[in-house]
């Protein structure tokens, strides 16, 4: 990390999907539209600027078996970094990372304290796992510990029907989502299945992770609740290979797994085309490696939104969805400076030219 000179970003600053600017300056950490007086150390930034990319679904602190130590958690959010990443809603940990919140060179964190499943409906190592008739307890302790947000195992596989299936009952999620909302938390569910979507919604849920059984009759409910998904669809391309491992053993599993992989591209576009606010998530940190937001993004222009809106899912939409600024005048800098137009092209994304982090450039 370099010391805090006066930086001087010239080209294009898309400071929203109207909002168009030539230049940006960065004194003492903050953003300016005004060239400072006197300044004398200057260093310029050529390119396109966006702001600091959000990754909604990221995990740090967490591996494949459970909790890491801080040196990994530490490598993941400088992987991250890296990659443009400068707010992360972590989606989960059973890790304590609030050491994170006194580091300046690495990404902020907006947490939803730890997983809360059903007993043994998750990965093992995650998540608290517990019975519905805890939940509420459960729930208004992550929501004190988190930062706004609670993260629900909706479904899960049921080892007794050998297939995907709802892991709560609609009383005890109802009271749980009451109860965080109360708190001033937002709840978010992991959720694969179809049947687990409609009790979420209706019991208030703010956001749905995964989204993969999000069918066609769900889509006006989501729409006019104004329920959030956060697809992972670099994730979801691991389907296929989850369904060929589980095969033997849970064959009605492993056919569900690959129809919801076989149409998620539909299931985001027609999501998409129906006003339900989309959100870039990696879900880096379980299994999946962290640095991937650009490859999530060109998913979604894969699946068929347009690319303007792709970028604003990981910058101008999703920040502002999370409560945090973009690049407004006194905003901390976190910005991305890209080789050329990321909306002509967002696979630009992969390789920022540089990456600024409160105000310093990331060498
Ligand atoms: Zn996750």
């Amino acid at each position: 990390m370099s010391d805090r000179a006066v930086l001087h970003v010239k080209g294009r600053v898309l400071v929203g999907p109207d909002d168009v600017r030539d230049e940006l300056w960065v004194v003492d950490g903050r953003i300016s539209y005004d060239r400072p007086v006197g300044a004398r150390d200057i260093r310029t930034v050529r390119g396109w600027a966006l702001p600091g990319l959000v990754d909604a679904h990221c995990h740090v602190g967490l591996g494949p078996h459970g909790p890491v130590p801080e040196d990994v958690a530490e490598k993941q959010a400088l992987t991250d970094r890296e990659a443009g990443t400068l707010l992360i809603r972590d989606a989960g940990s059973p890790s304590d990372t609030r050491w994170i919140d006194d580091r300046e060179d690495l990404p902020k964190i907006i947490r939803a304290g730890r997983h809360i499943a059903r007993t043994r409906r998750y990965i093992r190592g995650y998540a608290w796992e517990i019975e519905p008739e805890d939940l509420v307890a459960y729930v208004a302790q992550e929501a004190r510990r988190g930062d706004g947000w609670v993260k629900l195992v909706g479904d899960w596989i049921d080892r007794e029907t050998g297939d995907l299936s709802a892991c709560w009952p609609r009383e005890a999620v109802e009271a749980a989502i009451t109860e965080a909302h109360r708190l001033g938390a937002r709840v978010t569910a992991h959720c694969f299945s179809e049947d687990s979507l409609q009790d979420l919604v209706e019991s208030g849920i703010d956001c749905i992770e995964h989204a993969t059984g999000l069918t066609e009759d769900l889509i006006p409910l989501f729409a006019s609740r104004g329920v959030a998904i956060v697809p992972t669809l670099v994730n979801i391309a691991t389907f296929p290979k989850l369904a060929d491992g589980g095969e033997s053993k849970y064959p009605t599993w492993s056919a569900h797994m690959r129809r919801l992989h076989a149409r998620r591209y539909d299931t985001v576009r027609n999501a998409y085309d129906a006003g339900i606010p989309v959100y870039v998530g990696t879900d880096a940190g379980g299994s999946l490696p962290h640095g991937l937001v650009a490859a999530e993004v060109a998913e979604l222009v894969t699946a068929g939104i347009p690319p303007v809106d792709a970028l604003g899912a990981t910058t101008w939409a999703a920040r502002r969805w999370l409560g945090r600024p973009g690049l407004e005048e006194g905003a901390a800098a976190d910005l991305v400076v890209c080789e050329t137009d990321p909306r002509a092209d967002v696979r630009v994304l992969a390789a920022p030219r540089r990456v600024v982090l409160d105000g310093r450039v990331v060498d």
